[in-house]
């Protein structure tokens, strides 16, 4: 499932091709990518927006239009672009919807599990819709030490699972909060409340850093991940607890041990972990 890292990379690849183009064509090819709304109506909205921006907030890709409207895009599980420069887009059943753009270039969406959804909304209901939902950006300057201790604060739910919640923090998903409580060094079963401050900081870190790894990574490659432009992020690669169940800590050596938190599966060292 593309957690912050991904989705901003599927961010970075659309934003050159996308800004300043307006849509020509839009094409949506399966009614559960806008339901409750017709996608007759959501394509008719879009063609011959002309695009400002290709922003990011938690997991959501934000496409700004110059006309004020905003086409809000989350991929869920296995949702994904790809830009064809000139045209002539490979077959492929799992295509959801292409949007023509007026240079001629094709962007499609794929999804295989059908999770993913497009919400076209005006930019002054944005804020309200995105608020309700998400906590602040991992990597922005507002999420301290002390914003994420109110939020843990008198939860009884494990860390793992608070930090999942995209109300605590926006974007972190099961990879990415693997890791995050891998590099803080606290156990992911420990009820979220009874953090003092020095964890709290180191969780917040944690985060941060991971996702930073994650981005600089481009992601990571789980099954059939891939870039608008066609690449793969190799994140895999620098995994440090994340399915290495059975493998030694790369701190202590400790074998890697798997358990369920928030109903995810989590794999953490039970030694320097606590
Ligand atoms: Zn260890």
């Amino acid at each position: 499932m593309p957690e912050l890292p991904e989705v901003e990379t599927v961010r970075a690849e659309l934003a050159p091709a996308l800004t300043g183009r307006r849509f020509r064509t839009v094409e949506i090819l399966d009614e559960r990518l806008t339901r409750p709304v017709d996608p007759r109506e959501v394509a008719a909205r879009l063609e011959g927006e002309r695009v400002a921006s290709v922003d990011r907030r938690g997991k959501y890709v934000v496409v700004r239009f110059e006309s004020g409207l905003v086409l809000l895009v989350h991929l869920r599980m296995t949702g994904s672009f790809l830009i064809a420069p000139r045209g002539g887009l490979p077959a492929d059943p799992h295509r959801r919807a292409v949007v023509t753009l007026d240079n001629g270039a094709d962007v499609a969406y794929r999804d295989v599990r059908r999770f993913g959804t497009w919400l076209v909304l005006e930019e002054e209901d944005l804020g309200s819709y995105l608020e309700a939902r998400l906590g602040e950006e991992p990597l922005g300057a507002r999420f301290t030490t002390r914003q994420l201790e109110r939020r843990l604060g008198g939860r009884r739910a494990p860390v793992k699972a608070a930090l999942l919640d995209q109300r605590t923090v926006a974007g972190l998903g099961n990879i990415y909060a693997d890791e995050a409580l891998w590099y803080a060094g606290v156990d992911p079963l420990r009820p979220a409340g009874t953090l003092d401050q020095a964890e709290v900081a180191a969780v917040r870190r944690g985060v941060r850093r991971a996702l930073r790894v994650g981005i600089r990574r481009q992601g990571a490659t789980l099954s059939d991940y891939m870039t608008p432009n066609g690449g793969r992020g190799s994140m895999q690669e620098e995994f440090k607890v994340y399915g290495r169940d059975g493998e030694p800590c790369l701190r202590c050596g400790t074998l890697i041990e798997k358990t369920r938190a928030g109903g995810r599966g989590t794999c953490y060292c039970p030694v320097c972990q606590r």
